[in-house]
């Protein structure tokens, strides 16, 4: 009631919310009061929590932040949803987003731009916005968000929150609504990364309905949480303190790293060569498996229907111009551009080499060091409506993007401020290291 009543009070000016689902909440909250009384509690019963507007919801609207899917309701909840119902927590309803999570500052969402909590006038950073905004506004402890190339570090760096993307196959993508299969990824965002470990333990594992899933054992994220950190080896990838970072951020991101000398960590250069082509090699990949992902977007499946169509094609062709964003039609014209007949092996199949490249500068650098870090981001968030160009807006996600062409796992933790706007630090790590990454986290928090 406490967390409803503040959404009620803050959500106008924030717009991190798509749908509450208030009546929902209270009646889980009641049941989680049984339970507790029953001395049948484990550590999420009754913990707030919220969902991106992406993850399937039995009975509740899943919009993805677009008119396509205004009026969808799925007839069945995603795993990661019922594995955290299972676990007792109590969502108070679905975050707002960027339009199929495209986009780096939440201004794509059909539902209108999220505002950063920190300071109005700057975008909360996206796609998985509106749960960034929710956790930092202190409207819920944790959201779920998804990260297919940042969104969810890129998010938790801007509104000063933790942010942990898995390793690929990690948790479940069942009854995540899909962007780009082969980068999606489903992860926790809360204030500290002892939250996030939580989360983990509740979300992680197997999912026979997922065939990119992982058979492989879940260790208890919070046992490591306090492991010391004396003997761990930090990487610094040169690549990611060049040209474009903000001097303010890099700044925090030195402070950063001498607390962990502190701490007894060592620290060393190493070098990602293959950084550059991470943002081209990610804007071929993504846009192809969109294009193919969207086209079930045809007015007979799901969502929007035009009025009146004449005939199949016209219902096609008005369905999808009628629900789909600008950023949206760029995406599925990029992509079906670059996998088409002609282009493939130019566009496609170039791109794929490249991501073996970017995936192989990780293994290395993992054979010479424990964890990688870095910025999160070039600089801290920018003003709602400053980036115009979609290039430009692209140029966000150079830190981010490679993680998930790699599959590694991924952490941003708030690490100081500019301008009294947060900034984040990145913690890397090989696959299967989110316990590690949590741990390092949590030692740095
Ligand atoms: N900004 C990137 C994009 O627009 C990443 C989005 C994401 O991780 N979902 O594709």
């Amino acid at each position: 009631q406490e967390l409803l009543g503040r959404i009620d009070r803050l959500d106008g000016q924030l717009n991190s919310f798509i749908t509450v689902t208030a009546d929902h909440a209270l009646a889980a909250a009641d049941h989680a009061d049984q339970c507790r009384a029953k001395g049948e509690a484990g550590p999420l019963t009754g913990a707030p929590i919220a969902l991106k507007d992406i993850f399937c919801t039995k009975g509740v609207k899943t919009t993805c932040g677009s008119k396509m899917l205004d009026s969808f309701v799925a007839p069945y909840d995603a795993t990661v949803v019922e594995k955290l119902q299972a676990a007792g927590a109590v969502s108070l309803g679905k975050t707002n987003m960027d339009e199929f999570a495209m986009g780096s500052s939440n201004e794509t969402s059909f539902y209108g731009a999220v505002k950063n909590p920190w300071d109005l006038n700057a975008v909360p950073g996206g796609s998985s916005g509106g749960s960034a905004a929710a956790v930092a506004a202190g409207l819920v402890p944790a959201a779920m968000g998804t990260d297919t190339g940042g969104s969810i570090r890129q998010p938790a760096a801007y509104c000063g929150i933790t942010g942990l993307k898995p390793t690929y196959g990690r948790v479940s993508r069942y009854g995540m609504i899909a962007y780009a299969s082969s980068l999606d990824q489903g992860g926790p965002m809360a204030r500290s990364a002892e939250d996030c470990a939580l989360l983990m333990n509740a979300i992680a594992g197997h999912d026979s309905r997922d065939s990119t899933s992982i058979a492989r054992g879940v260790p208890n994220y919070s046992e490591e949480l306090s492991a010391p950190l004396a003997g761990l080896k930090i990487g610094l990838p040169k690549e990611y303190f060049g040209e474009g970072l903000a001097a303010d951020v890099g700044n925090a991101i030195q402070d950063a790293i001498k607390v962990f000398e502190g701490l007894g960590a060592t620290v060393r250069e190493v070098s990602l060569p293959h950084t550059s082509y991470a943002i081209p090699a990610y804007y071929v990949i993504a846009p192809a498996e969109a294009s193919s992902n969207l086209s079930r977007y045809d007015g007979v499946r799901f969502g929007h229907r035009c009025e009146n169509p004449t005939d199949l094609i016209d219902l096609y062709k008005r369905t999808r111009a009628e629900g789909f964003g600008e950023e949206v039609k760029r995406r599925i014209l990029i992509g079906t551009h670059t996998l088409s007949e002609g282009f493939f092996d130019a566009y496609y199949k170039k791109a794929q080499q490249v991501r073996r490249l970017i995936h192989q500068d990780f293994l290395d650098a993992f054979e010479e060091v424990d964890v990688l870090m870095g910025p999160a981001t070039p600089t801290p968030a920018f003003d709602l409506g400053a980036k115009k160009d979609p290039v430009s807006m692209y140029l966000q996600d150079i830190y981010t993007i490679a993680i998930n062409l790699a599959g590694i796992p991924g952490i941003s933790v708030p690490a100081g401020f500019s301008n009294g706007r947060p900034v984040g630090l990145q913690i890397l790590g090989t696959h299967f290291a989110e316990a590690r990454l949590l741990n390092v986290a949590h030692q740095f928090q």
